[in-house]
């Protein structure tokens, strides 16, 4: 893939890796900082993501994740919270210290929540939904570009091209798993694509083994795998209580898990 089709993203462009600020706490992605993102799918209620959140800093975590809007299957299950979400994820922040970062489906609803949080998720289903990549590229926040699922490296790196030409510099790029024939598990987690974008771009690539592999059994060994394959940072579901979970409670760890992971984690970085 030539440099030319993505002239902002490219190593051509800019030989250093990026390191992209989030918030005003010093958590940093790129360039040999590591983000540690955890949270819920769904924020539930504020009991969920304040315990979600206290375990998070707690273990080491250096971002807060937890979704509002809800891209939902099925127009019947839980929707988010919405615009209500915003005050308990800016409350979350102030009790823990933790940037936090959640999705935005709606271009109508970009300005706000930028108010609020301090990174938004463009999630798999509109990674090409080109009117909100051109309003997410007019708000002054990093944004977190997860992979479409049935999406190429080069497409993806279009979508991130959208947004860093409509002026906003501060992309992170999300690898989250592509459908392929296997169905062991919910996506295929394609690691291969962090050496790939590595030589393509200077771009921060973190890596979501939730939605990669869609069981909390495979996270930890995924999520391992990921620091290994050189990701700059995890993104990763957690849970008070997974089995309650109002979404993706199938691959939400426990917090006694997460705490267990973040220290493997840490520890693999350190030999790394
Ligand atoms: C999520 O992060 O909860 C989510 C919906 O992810 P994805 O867009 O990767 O499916
Ligand atoms: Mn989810």
């Amino acid at each position: 893939m030539g440099s030319e089709s993505h002239p902002l993203a490219s190593r051509t462009a800019k030989a250093r890796a990026t390191c992209i600020a989030i918030g005003r706490g010093g958590t940093c992605v790129g360039d040999g900082n590591f983000l540690l993102a955890a949270g819920p799918c769904a924020v539930e209620d504020r009991e969920q993501l304040l315990a979600c959140a206290q375990a998070a800093r707690d273990a080491g975590a250096t971002a807060l994740r937890g979704g509002i809007y809800k891209p939902r299957t099925s127009p019947y299950d839980f929707q988010g919270l919405g615009e209500p979400g915003l005050r308990l994820l800016a409350e979350a922040r102030d009790a823990t210290g933790l940037p936090v970062i959640t999705e935005v489906l709606d271009p109508r609803n970009v300005a706000l929540t930028a108010e609020y949080v301090d990174v938004i998720q463009i999630g798999s289903r509109n990674t090409q939904n080109y009117p909100l990549l051109k309003e997410v590229g007019k708000c002054q926040r990093p944004v977190l570009l997860k992979r479409g699922m049935a999406m190429t490296i080069r497409e993806w790196l279009l979508s991130a091209e959208y947004i860093l030409s409509a002026g906003n510099p501060n992309v992170i790029l999300c690898e989250r798993g592509i459908r392929t024939f296997e169905t062991a598990t919910r996506h295929t987690l394609d690691l291969n694509a962090v050496p790939v974008l590595r030589e393509l771009t200077h771009l921060p690539i973190i890596v979501d083994p939730s939605h990669g592999t869609g069981n909390a059994a495979f996270v930890p060994a995924m999520s391992k795998a990921a620091v290994a394959a050189g990701a700059d940072g995890l993104l990763i579901e957690i849970h008070p209580n997974p089995t309650h979970a109002a979404s993706d409670g199938a691959q939400s760890l426990d917090l006694p898990s997460f705490t267990k992971l973040a220290r493997e984690i840490h520890a693999l970085r350190k030999i790394l």
